[in-house]
């Protein structure tokens, strides 16, 4: 039975469930679109996936935050920080199938105990929105994705791209490039990072090998788990997962209406900090936030950024049995420094 306050516990111990990025201090790598965007989607999501003869293995796909809560997401294709610079993804979340997520989980374990954590960028992906890369991306570019007539393992719910965090801090590590940069810096065996770089670059590669899944030359986020083959090509959007903002005890955790990105402090800045900072707040019936705390900081000024811009937030106020109620969420701030 729960009681009249205890639901607001639970949804505070569901931690972590709003996951929303903002704030950067650069750009993330960019092409210009071939085609308006607008057009580009509008056609991808009429068209067919490739018909593929099976049979095929059932395809249970986990939510990997839900799976491993020590999994930290960064889902780039979510906002407007990544190749085509507006989101093409509905919702940040990340599924892989049964055994792939399983060794996934493995991987993480071993990690912990070297001091590290997994930060994915990008795992399933439905079909449509592979079809919309290829299509926007000029000629000389598209060996860096996948041609949709093939489709792609991440389709499959069979590939992760991912790196590394620290478990001290949250800020992901430094590596040879950054996410979905097209150039030869993304290449696995580039030589002309720092040491620091490609020794994370080898942890990583050396702990998803040893749990079954296969590198790729050009890009050093790209993991393939095994038999990716026996999975056909989902075209399921996320939206029609579960949705993990539905919380337990009938009550719908706050939806985001309007977010204002903290600005990136001159300190920060220059010791180029970067990292997850975690805030606590009351989402009120009205969708106005309150009480705002800092549960993990990031320092150097970033902390009071942080809690400025949240307080200019808007909500869908969460509901229980359809009315408005107050609601107490996390939110996950990923600061990167491009
Ligand atoms: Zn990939």
């Amino acid at each position: 039975m729960i009681g009249k306050h205890d639901w607001k516990a639970i949804l505070a111990a569901a931690l972590l469930s709003v996951v929303l990025s903002a704030g950067s201090a650069g750009q993330a790598f960019r092409i210009t679109p071939v085609r308006p965007m607008a057009e580009l989607r509008a056609e991808a999501r009429k068209a067919t996936p490739p018909v593929e003869p099976g049979p095929f293995a059932t395809a249970r796909l986990v939510e990997l935050t839900r799976a491993d809560s020590s999994i930290h997401l960064d889902i780039r294709y979510a906002t407007s920080q990544n190749f085509l610079g507006e989101a093409v993804y509905e919702q940040a979340r990340a599924f892989l199938v049964v055994p792939s997520a399983e060794a996934l989980i493995r991987v993480s374990g071993k990690l912990h105990r070297k001091g590290y954590g997994l930060l994915v960028y990008d795992a399933y992906r439905p079909w449509y929105v592979t079809k919309i890369f290829w299509e926007a991306v000029p000629a000389d570019k598209r060996e860096f994705v996948a041609d949709p007539a093939q489709g792609s393992n991440h389709n499959r719910g069979c590939a992760v791209d991912l790196t590394l965090y620290e478990r001290k801090t949250g800020a992901a590590v430094a590596m040879p490039s950054g996410y979905d940069e097209m150039t030869p810096r993304a290449y696995s065996d580039y030589a002309g990072a720092s040491t620091e770089e490609k020794e994370h670059r080898a942890i990583l590669r050396e702990a998803m090998e040893s749990e079954g899944f296969v590198p790729m030359a050009n890009e050093w986020w790209h993991y393939d788990y095994k038999d990716c083959r026996k999975y056909a090509i989902l075209n399921v959007p996320f939206e029609r997962f579960r949705d993990p903002l539905q919380a337990d005890g009938g009550v719908t955790m706050p939806k985001v209406l309007k977010h204002v990105a903290p600005e990136y402090s001159k300190e920060a800045r220059e010791k180029h900090i970067e990292g997850t900072l975690i805030l606590s707040l009351v989402v009120d019936a009205d969708g106005v936030p309150g009480d705002i705390r800092v549960r993990r900081g990031l320092g150097c000024g970033l902390d009071e950024e942080a809690i400025q811009a949240v307080k200019q937030w808007r909500f869908e106020p969460g509901k229980k049995d359809g009315k408005p109620v107050a609601v107490s969420v996390q939110i996950e701030l990923h600061f990167h420094s491009m």
